[in-house]
């Protein structure tokens, strides 16, 4: 069977061997991975608005694509950040369709679960401004190139897991990653 859903580990180097733990968690026939073994550094951003901001983003997102256009659905791009509460989540995706989907899934609608639902909108739109709703938390822009989370084939999902500390995470956090990408799958159906 054709596996439509490819799942991204090691854009950010340091975010390798979580996304490892993540992908050992699931069998081939339901999830292909791709594991950046020579990713970029990681970049701490303080705001929401700058989610990943830099051209070498741009570049490793370019060949991404390149490497998998058209053979996929979904496209899950796991992060890892740092959290003191841990067990949070946000979800960065351009189609609101797919966004209110997520809202559904009990994973992401369950208040101890702290999953931010997060709209990647155009460059030129104000995000302190532009229109929330009871979806949506809030608005990001993204150096990602907008052929990767602007096309209509394969939806775009940012995924980044926050873990109480260090790069690798826990079995929980690991189940935890495991458990929204499968609420993530569902909404491709
Ligand atoms: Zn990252």
């Amino acid at each position: 069977m054709h596996v439509d859903t490819l799942l991204v580990t090691g854009i950010h180097r340091e975010e390798l061997k979580f996304g490892d733990h993540v992908a050992a968690l699931f069998n081939a026939d339901t999830i292909d991975v791709m594991r950046i073994s020579q990713g970029i550094p990681q970049i701490r951003t303080t705001t929401d608005e700058t989610f990943y901001s830099n051209t070498q983003h741009r570049e490793i997102y370019l060949q991404l694509r390149q490497q998998i256009k058209g053979r996929y659905r979904l496209l899950i791009d796991l992060h890892c950040g740092i959290d003191e509460a841990g067990h949070c989540a946000d979800i960065f995706c351009h189609d609101r369709h797919f966004l209110a989907c997520l809202a559904t899934q009990p994973a992401i609608a369950e208040p101890a679960a702290s999953v931010r639902l997060i709209k990647i909108v155009e460059p030129n739109t104000n995000t302190a401004v532009n229109s929330k709703d009871s979806i949506v938390d809030a608005d990001a822009h993204t150096w990602i190139p907008r052929e990767i989370w602007d096309d209509d084939r394969c939806t775009y999902i940012g995924l980044e897991v926050y873990l109480q500390q260090g790069n690798e995470g826990t079995e929980e956090d690991w189940q935890f990653a495991r458990t929204l990408i499968e609420n993530i799958q569902i909404c491709t159906g």
